[in-house]
């Protein structure tokens, strides 16, 4: 009656005809969204009825409950089918991909509606409750964004600051995390480390003040000074490095720069949502987890309470 383990199309040809109706589509949707069958929220009934228009009714206590209430889906016009196909692409296409491209791809008649539907599912790109890093990490900051442009006697914004921490496997990088941050503090720092890493983790990080407190909080603290080290900071934080600037080319290449610092967040969400299943070989399979977690009803989005700053386009 359920879902087989993982069960996912394999190519475009069997997601085009199995989910080619609403109802196919609402159906995956109700067993993802209750993989060990229907449990009514209200009064914890597992018989329900299907009720059309995409409602169950409990048959315990008579409550309606729409499939996509409480998910990404929710309050959307669009229909299933063509979310679908949008997940598809996503998740399909190695680097994603843009706004513009999936208007075309999928032939709608406005942009805006293709980038937020894009915006949406990147709300999904990060599992909800999903496990801090751990063992040794590497945690530095970087500036995101375009050049600074010269503007006489007014700042312009146009870079984000922004943490990143990278797990350390073996020569390798394990998984990531990146969050725009107002500044480089330690009150910034802090909690960024303190909501990413596991603590008892080795945190290693560069000289910088901000990172003084990681000891009082629980996390061994590992620090390699970059003044009068011969070798240069890419050297010594590698794993960052290498992060950040596939961060910068995945911006420049997929988005083409058009990110607005405003939605950074939700880029790095992405950038880390593909870089941390890089080495997953089905694409059905991120499909699979993508609707898997746009139908997990998300409390409350932690990047909806941090803000980057600036609001220039870069
Ligand atoms: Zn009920």
């Amino acid at each position: 009656m359920f879902l087989a383990v993982e069960d996912y199309p394999r190519d475009l040809r069997e997601l085009e005809a199995r989910f080619s109706t609403e109802a196919a589509c609402r159906e995956y949707l109700f067993q993802l969204r209750w993989p060990d069958g229907f449990r009514c929220p209200r009064c914890g009934e597992t018989k329900s009825w299907p009720k059309g228009d995409g409602l169950v009714r409990c048959a315990g206590c008579d409550y309606q409950i729409s499939v996509t209430a409480g998910t990404v889906f929710q309050d959307s016009r669009l229909p299933l089918t063509l979310w679908f196909r949008a997940v598809w692409w996503v998740a399909s296409q190695k680097n994603g991909v843009s706004a513009m491209g999936l208007q075309r791809v999928l032939g709608l008649k406005s942009y805006k509606t293709a980038w937020r539907l894009l915006h949406k599912l990147r709300r999904a790109m990060v599992r909800p409750g999903r496990d801090r890093l751990s063992g040794r990490v590497e945690v530095d900051e970087a500036l995101v964004g375009g050049e600074e442009e010269g503007v006489h006697g007014r700042q312009r914004q146009t870079k984000a600051r922004i943490a990143v921490a990278a797990e350390e496997d073996g020569t390798g990088i394990g998984r990531i995390r990146m969050r725009c941050i107002p500044d480089a503090s330690a009150d910034s720092l802090m909690p960024f480390v303190e909501d990413y890493v596991e603590p008892g983790s080795v945190v290693h990080t560069d000289g910088w003040l901000g990172y003084l407190p990681l000891k009082g909080r629980g996390y061994r603290h590992e620090v390699t000074f970059l003044k009068g080290n011969s070798k240069s900071a890419s050297e010594l934080m590698p794993r960052v490095y290498l992060a950040v600037a596939l961060l910068k080319r995945w911006l420049m290449g997929t988005h083409q720069g058009g990110v607005s610092l405003e939605h950074l967040n939700a880029y790095l969400d992405e950038f880390t949502f593909r870089f941390d299943r890089r080495k997953s070989r089905s694409r059905g399979k991120l499909f699979y987890r993508l609707l898997e977690q746009a139908v997990a009803v998300e409390p409350v989005p932690y990047k909806s309470l941090v803000k980057c700053s600036g609001d220039q386009d870069f």
